[in-house]
């Protein structure tokens, strides 16, 4: 859509508010509503926000920044029509001279994808967002369904396909949904795009989702290990690397129809696998999802089929031929977490490192001796580690570039000392009586 297409959409569809859209380095969606009077003005980006007032963004001394709405992305958002028509626009952040704000996760993710382009490639990726519907506010389900399971176990059902409801009524598709394996858990599916659009849908699905999950009584989360016992909830990534020859991760010459092409990706995804885990996996939280048991990777390896490992390449060929990223999760930023494991992959196909043969055991059961022989290293055990080795890594840091990669380490730094200093009750259930 151009500039005048927006205007004459929002006309037609009576929109009254406009919310200016735009994502901070944490992956926080945030907001500026404006009235449809100044959609004009916003669309050739002159509407100026005060960057200093948003986490990881700028200093106080160079606050003044702008955002430049991306007309692709109007869509009216879901909700009651006595409360007015609300639309909606994603949007760069910009400095006041129009460059791209060196702060913003949208232009890292566009950075990349030029990278590819440079390189001949263009990328299409599917997400997996998982989450849990709890009741009220507490982490509390009285849901017993399991995967795949239906009505009346799945008490979820309705606001799950209302959430899906949502968002087609604003232009998504939805490849499938379902019940995921842990009481309240569910899953939607998004068919493939392009990497922008793809992380643009799901900073949409995390506020549609909670939105309407309200409504039910329900509060989405997208908290990855809500509840210890269980699977948590993963963000799996499918990504396919397409030249004009068409899908390059496919080879019919090759065993099993994976091409070279595809083996290097794989190899630069293990490369920096520690790396970007701090991004794909940004929580402290995010770490109690990492452990063995739970369909979680633990450790960083690559298989055909088998679930455990990190990086997995499902069955489809031809077309069809992806690459699963098994280990990010729903709390990360999503234009850093594509833009972080995209670069790893391009970066396997410029350097050749060594990649280790696929695993086809469940790498859970195997003892650590077994392991080291495979030369299987483990993912960081805590947001500190995976921190320690984002700060060492060239590939993913440039991937978000010197701004966003210090700002973000420096606030999750902060997040890791105030943990640290902490008490927490399993401590005081484990020691308090016994020492
Ligand atoms: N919930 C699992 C995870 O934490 C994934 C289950 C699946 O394979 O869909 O990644
Ligand atoms: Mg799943
Ligand atoms: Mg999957």
């Amino acid at each position: 859509m151009t500039k005048d297409e927006v205007l004459e959409q929002a006309r037609a569809l009576h929109v009254d508010v406009v919310r200016l859209q735009f994502t901070d380095i944490l992956g926080i969606v945030k907001n500026v509503d404006i009235p449809v009077k100044s959609l004009g003005m916003a669309l050739d980006g002159r509407m100026m926000f005060d960057g200093s007032s948003i986490e990881g963004f700028v200093r106080i001394e160079e606050s003044d920044m702008y955002l430049l709405p991306d007309p692709s992305t109007f869509a009216v958002l879901p909700g009651r029509a006595q409360a007015g028509v609300t639309a909606r626009l994603m949007c760069d952040i910009v400095n006041p001279d129009g460059s791209p704000f060196a702060g913003c996760p949208r232009s890292a993710l566009k950075r990349v994808l030029a990278e590819a382009r440079d390189l001949g490639f263009s990328i299409t990726v599917a997400p997996e967002p998982e989450f849990f519907l709890f009741e009220g506010t507490e982490a509390r389900t009285t849901d017993e369904a399991g995967y795949f399971d239906l009505s009346p176990s799945d008490l979820g059902e309705d606001a799950r396909r209302d959430i899906v409801l949502a968002m087609e009524s604003m232009g998504y598709a939805i490849e499938a949904t379902h019940h995921e394996v842990s009481p309240g858990q569910h899953e939607i599916d998004f068919p493939y795009t392009d990497p922008l659009y793809c992380a643009d849908t799901l900073m949409t699905f995390r506020v549609v989702a909670r939105l309407v999950a309200r409504q039910h009584g329900f509060h989405a989360t997208f908290m990855p290990k809500p509840l210890a016992g269980v699977n948590g909830s993963g963000l799996h990534l499918h990504q396919r690397l397409m030249s004009d020859q068409g899908n390059v991760f496919y080879d019919a010459k090759q065993p099993n129809g994976v091409s070279r092409t595809a083996l290097r990706y794989i190899s630069g995804l293990m490369a920096h696998a520690r790396a970007f885990t701090a991004i794909t996996n940004p929580l402290i939280n995010s770490y109690k999802r990492l452990v063995p048991g739970y369909e979680a990777p633990v450790y960083i390896a690559w298989s055909m089929g088998n679930r455990s490992p990190m990086v997995r390449v499902p069955r489809g060929r031809g077309m069809e031929t992806a690459i699963e990223v098994r280990s990010p999760d729903p709390s990360c930023n999503p234009y850093l977490g594509l833009a972080a494991t995209i670069k790893s992959g391009l970066d396997g196909l410029k350097h050749r490192y060594e990649l280790s043969a696929p695993i086809s055991r469940n790498i859970y059961r195997m003892n650590d001796a077994e392991r080291r022989e495979l030369g299987i290293e483990r993912l960081p055990e805590d947001l500190e580690e995976a921190l320690d080795a984002l700060e060492g890594d060239r590939v993913v840091w440039d991937a978000l570039g010197d701004h966003i990669a210090q700002r973000f380490i420096e606030a999750k730094r902060l997040e890791w000392d105030v943990y640290r200093h902490e008490v927490h009750q399993w401590e005081l259930d484990q020691y308090l009586r016994m020492y």
